[in-house]
């Protein structure tokens, strides 16, 4: 089965196919099946609720079942933000750079043990028969006190899971305990259950 996904982000891409590729899943982008979806405006205050957002605007402009994700950085020191802010904590939206320079000063002097943190991430399933599927995975970490690695994207460099960043882990590590892998994990358990339930609704076809 195909599944569009609601994002321009390659590497969010990737992880999501890694971890579904065995359920015979593909993932693709809007680009790459050549239909344009206007960038669903994530006005929600949960991760859940952006995710569906995304999710049910995707499917509902292509047609095809369509998987979001919306994921964030929860930082306990400054009251669980940047969470949905995630992407635009600095004003500009996907500047990474900007995003960790404004962290890093915001925990300037902040000793270790208040440094914790977690990842979440929802990943929201619309199908263009109305059937919907959201599940959340978390990942628990420590902000560090300056990048470290050059793998990975976004929060990465600074996200520290026990003595080595995000950004210093392989993808496939980083799939094996980060907050998208545990919800996709969470996903692939429900999902074959409910594709066997009406699969003859699903129009993955286009
Ligand atoms: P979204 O694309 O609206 O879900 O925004 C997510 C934002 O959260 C991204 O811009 C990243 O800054 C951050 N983020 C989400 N997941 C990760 C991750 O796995 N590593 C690093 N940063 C992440």
């Amino acid at each position: 089965m195909d599944f569009i996904i609601a994002t321009h982000n390659l590497k969010k891409r990737d992880e999501l196919q890694r971890i579904l590729a065995p359920l015979g899943i593909n993932v693709f982008t809007a680009d790459e099946k050549g239909v344009e979806l206007t960038d669903a405006e994530e006005t929600g205050t949960t991760f859940e609720e952006n995710a569906y957002i995304k999710a049910e605007s995707g499917c509902r402009e292509s047609g095809m079942p369509c998987i979001a994700d919306d994921s964030g950085l929860m930082v306990d020191y400054l009251d669980g933000a940047p969470g949905v802010y995630s992407a635009r904590f600095a004003g500009k939206h996907g500047d990474d750079e900007a995003n960790n320079d404004k962290l890093l000063a915001l925990l300037e002097g902040v000793p270790d043990e208040k440094r914790t943190a977690r990842f979440k991430s929802a990943v929201c399933c619309v199908f263009p028969d109305g059937r919907q599927i959201t599940v959340s995975g978390v990942c628990e970490g420590k902000i560090g006190y300056e990048r470290l690695g050059d793998g990975g994207f976004g929060y990465d460099p600074l996200f520290m899971v026990g003595d080595r960043s995000f950004a210093q882990f392989s993808k496939e590590e980083k799939d094996a305990v980060s907050h998208r892998g545990n919800a996709l994990r969470e996903l692939v358990k429900i999902l074959p259950e409910m594709l066997r339930y009406n699969p003859k609704e699903i129009k993955n076809d286009r």
